[in-house]
């Protein structure tokens, strides 16, 4: 029977980077991944002429050479920083809708703040005040726990403390009064899969603070191009890694790992099991029930699942420009309410004019995709229960009719554009269930109310001794976040390894 220091089990960015980081110091490492491809959500699909980016909308926290933020360190420590090509992107976000609102954000302060000022100028005030408490809570927030401030404190971290659990919609109706600036302002809320009258308002602040300070980049190659340097790195360093081999079983013996199962048969020994995949899946498929702690359950009972997604990829038989297509992420929002309205179209399986965001890569690469084309993917959120309740004879009809109601709202945006479609795939919440295991299609783990926000997350470790994870299901998701989680937890392996 084989043996292993540790054993992977999952090839997204959590996977990748524990492998790495552990395969990097030594240790004996087995990766094991369902799919034929290394990254979760990280990846690309071909289509024609086209490669497909699966996920990536705008990276955080990368920063420039001269000024790196935390992702471009840790991909620098991981050593892959060399064998990427990061692109800057000079837009932050476009606006489209409701109705004839048009808004264009640069990432730069004071470019955002004049923006906003310049459509509400009787807001002038409010908009200045938002940023500024954005920024202090950032600030505050980075003392007390990224710089790990030894005694924090009320009356050190005064915005801290008052805002770390307040619904964004509180701060957006204490500052402003039209409903169109609360609408537009608070759009990123759909990078986290709750609208503002569920957001904490500390991962909006962080949002702005992040992509307006660090930049929001882009990966030439798409996110394959990243999950592709981590692998090989990976397998340079020693590791081992098998595709389209799923992990079937955790083994367990007295309260400890002792090994997997893979799917097709093979029991491997270890001590240390690293988990990509969801503690949903985990504890309930992988593990047999006698051996998961009741604690565990209670923990994850008071949890809900975040939405999945329903997405077009398209490609147009034309070069961006040529298509007014100008902005790399654009969001067209529905309507301006932001109480639960959203929530509750989340819900829906059906969807007329649904509130979508459409991400161009070429915008930013020209070269992202062949000569004289380019492509766009086009997302709206939707909860990945009432697509489990579609009976298979439908699912076509269904799939097709909600792409046409998007395709709509694209067309009405830039007309012209449906003209030039030369391929399009479309990806709805059982797609993403499927191809990531994840329970509901949820691309964004737990749902972070800010009851469960980054203050309350599931811990990185187990009851379980030896089962470890690093995902998006236990800390906050998004690619920065994972991939830091799988380094985090690859180096509290490597303590007990090294006996500290
Ligand atoms: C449409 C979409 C848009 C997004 N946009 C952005 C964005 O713009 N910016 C951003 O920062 N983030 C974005 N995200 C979120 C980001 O992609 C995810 O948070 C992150 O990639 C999740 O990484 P992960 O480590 O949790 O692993 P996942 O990507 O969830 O991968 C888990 C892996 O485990 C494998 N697996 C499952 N079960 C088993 C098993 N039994 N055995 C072996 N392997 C198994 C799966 O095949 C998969 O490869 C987006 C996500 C989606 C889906």
């Amino acid at each position: 029977m084989e043996t292993y220091d540790v054993v992977v089990v999952g090839a997204g960015n959590g996977g990748l980077t524990a492998s790495t980081a552990l395969a990097r110091k030594g240790l004996k490492v087995l990766l094991l991944e369902r799919h034929n491809i290394p990254g979760g959500c990280a990846t690309s699909f071909c289509r024609g002429r086209f490669e497909f980016e699966v996920a990536l909308h705008q990276l955080s926290g990368v920063g420039t050479p001269e000024s790196p933020g935390p992702l471009r360190m840790l991909l620098s420590q991981l050593g892959v920083l060399e064998d990427l090509e990061l692109v800057e992107v000079k837009d932050l976000y476009h606006v489209i809708g409701p109705g004839d609102f048009r808004l264009s954000l640069k990432p730069d302060r004071l470019q955002v703040i004049a923006a906003f000022q310049d459509k509400f100028p009787k807001e002038k005030e409010g908009i200045e005040r938002f940023f500024e408490l954005s920024y202090e809570y950032a600030s505050q927030m980075l003392s007390a726990f990224y710089f790990k401030d030894p005694d924090p404190s009320r009356e050190k971290f005064p915005i801290l403390y008052h805002y770390a659990f307040k619904p964004a919609q509180e701060v957006l109706d204490e500052l402003f009064r039209d409903p169109l600036l609360k609408c537009a302002i608070s759009l990123y809320w759909s990078f986290l899969g709750l609208p503002p009258s569920r957001l904490s308002f500390a991962y909006l602040a962080m949002l702005f603070f992040t992509y307006i300070e660090l930049k929001p980049f882009h990966i030439k190659g798409g996110s394959q191009a990243l999950s592709n340097v981590l692998i090989n790195r990976f397998l340079s360093q020693g590791g081992t890694a098998r595709f389209s081999c799923g992990v079937d079983k955790i083994l367990i013996n007295q309260g400890r790992v002792e090994g997997v199962v893979t799917e097709h048969g093979d029991h491997i020994n270890t001590r240390y099991v690293v988990s990509n995949v969801s503690p949903v899946a985990t504890y309930t498929s992988l593990i047999a029930p006698e051996y998961v702690p009741e604690t565990v359950f209670h923990e994850m009972r008071g949890r809900t699942l975040s939405p999945s997604a329903f997405t077009m990829f398209i490609g147009f038989d034309r070069e961006a420009r040529e298509l007014g297509l100008t902005g790399s992420m654009t969001f067209f929002p529905n309507h301006t309410d932001i109480t639960d309205k959203n929530l509750l179209e989340m819900q829906r399986l059906d969807m007329e004019n649904p509130f979508m965001a459409m991400s161009c890569y070429d915008v930013a690469d020209p070269g992202f995709s062949p000569p004289g084309t380019c492509q766009a993917s086009v997302v709206t959120l939707k909860y990945g229960e009432p697509w489990l309740r579609v009976p298979p004879a439908q699912y076509h009809q269904m799939k097709f009719r909600c792409a046409e109601s998007m395709l709509r709202r694209v067309e009405a945006a830039f007309p012209g554009v449906r003209g030039h479609i030369e391929e399009i795939e479309v990806a709805t919440p059982l797609t993403h269930m499927r191809y990531l295991g994840h329970p509901n299609g949820a691309i964004y783990g737990f749902e972070q109310y800010t009851k469960d926000s980054m203050f309350f997350q599931p811990g990185r470790t187990s009851p379980i001794q030896g089962l470890s994870f690093a995902s998006g299901w236990i800390g906050d998701c998004g690619f920065q976040p994972t991939l830091q989680a799988g380094v985090t937890a690859a180096k509290s392996i490597i303590r007990e390894f090294e006996g500290k």
